[in-house]
């Protein structure tokens, strides 16, 4: 396989297979997949090859088996920071008749994971036993657990090496590792969120594009309904970056109040995946969900069923010291950058750099401007959420670093494409 690819050949479906098979029952070396995995990053792959790795990546492990459950829909971002579009938009479609049975990943670098999130909301249970899980995806429509060590455990695997060994920027690498991952969990539509800029994985629209439309083909190839969007992660998505934060902000959202970035691109996001399940989606049918209050009483239910405190949403426990940043000079915020704010958040306490460290649910960072937004000197331009100066001085200066006021400046794009493989 190594000498194969080496060369540029492509291998067969059968090969692959076998090759996962024996690296998951650990016959073969890390030190001779890394190799492998460096040809790949070289040599790249054809379409058919990266389909028939999805399908073994997926097949590596458990399958959940949602076919008796009906419109089943899942979403997928590939990260970024301040993005707490799941928690909006999963009530949305359970509210518009769709079933969301989701395993999430948790947060790692400065990227925020959903169930990190969840968790910030006192009672709310991630681990489900998988008839649990079936139960409530059946009577309430939504439930969002972590991921199963079983599910995909080929790319968990591949994944740390990849983290390791330089060879995580490959396309058909990032592609089959997020498709089997969605392919196993089950949905039959779904959409994806890929994320353009700093704060993403995918820094320039071609990069974003080409990793979209090769997703939607492996999606198509397996037989689901796979559609993508292109978003703008050049800053964060809304007002506040993490973990309880970001749960009281998607809160607001579906309360009518939230901000207009994050409202956008969950109704556009909503809307991709319901016509793909051929579920109604006009925008004014999801705007008139949120306005009714529907998909705030499905949030409501969806925490309840889970053990979460339901009369704590909205205001959740913060950590109790606050830092503000000031404007230095009037003129227009010209950059806020999401990359350094993620990495504020996380060095505050709200990330983890290793897999199991702890994390503080209440810190985080608040922006009170988006780019485009005229400022006066000695205006907040945002507030840091600490715990007794914990990771203060850091966070300080790479949020110090993050904003930027200039003469003038336009907003940047948030939906930059839609219905890629309508
Ligand atoms: N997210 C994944 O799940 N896998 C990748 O390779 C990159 C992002």
């Amino acid at each position: 396989m190594i000498l194969a690819k080496r060369a540029g050949r492509e291998h067969s479906a059968a090969d692959l297979t076998a090759f996962l098979e024996a690296y998951v029952a650990r016959d073969i070396p890390d030190y001779q997949v890394s190799a492998w995995l460096m040809a790949v990053c070289w040599r790249g792959m054809t379409d058919v090859e990266t389909a028939a790795l999805t399908t073994a990546m997926a097949n590596s492990g458990d399958l959940l088996d949602l076919s008796d459950l009906p419109n089943t829909v899942d979403k997928h971002s590939t990260g970024g920071v301040g993005d707490k579009t799941t928690l909006v938009l999963a009530p949305l479609l359970a509210a518009m008749g769709g079933t969301v049975a989701k395993m999430s990943g948790r947060g790692l670098g400065h990227t925020g994971g959903t169930v990190d999130k969840l968790e910030s909301i006192p009672g709310f249970r991630s681990s489900l036993s998988e008839e649990e899980f079936l139960v409530q995806a059946r009577s309430v429509g939504v439930v969002v657990t972590g991921q199963s060590k079983d599910l995909a455990p080929a790319d968990g695997l591949l994944y740390a090496l990849r983290d390791a060994t330089g060879t995580v920027e490959s396309l058909p690498l990032i592609a089959s590792s997020i498709m089997s991952k969605k392919l196993a969990g089950g949905a039959h539509a779904m959409v994806l969120d890929v994320k353009v800029g700093s704060g993403a994985f995918m820094k320039t629209v071609d990069e974003a594009r080409a990793l979209a439309e090769a997703m939607v083909a492996i999606g198509r190839h397996a037989g689901r309904e796979v559609r993508a969007v292109l978003s703008g992660m050049a800053q964060p998505l809304g007002h506040m970056v993490g973990n309880a934060l970001e749960v009281d902000e998607a809160v607001r959202c579906l309360r009518g109040e939230g901000p207009k970035d994050l409202l956008e691109l969950s109704l556009t996001l909503a809307s991709e995946v319901l016509t793909a399940a051929g579920l109604p989606g006009e925008r004014e049918q999801l705007a008139a969900a949120i306005s009714s209050g529907r998909a705030y009483e499905k949030l409501e239910e969806w925490v309840a069923a889970q053990g979460g405190e339901v009369s704590a949403l909205g205001r959740l426990e913060r950590a109790p010291d606050q830092w503000q940043l000031k404007a230095q000079r009037s003129g227009v915020l010209a950059r806020v950058d999401a990359l350094p704010i993620g990495r504020a958040a996380g060095v505050l306490g709200g990330g983890r750099a290793r897999k199991d460290d702890a994390i503080d649910m209440g810190v985080g960072v608040e922006l009170h401007a988006k780019v485009g937004q005229p400022v006066t000197a000695g205006d907040t331009l945002a507030t840091l959420y600490h715990r007794g100066g914990r990771g203060l001085e850091q966070a300080q200066a790479l949020l110090t670093e993050a904003l930027v006021v200039a003469d003038q400046a336009e907003p940047p794009p948030l939906v930059i494409a839609e219905g890629i493989g309508r």
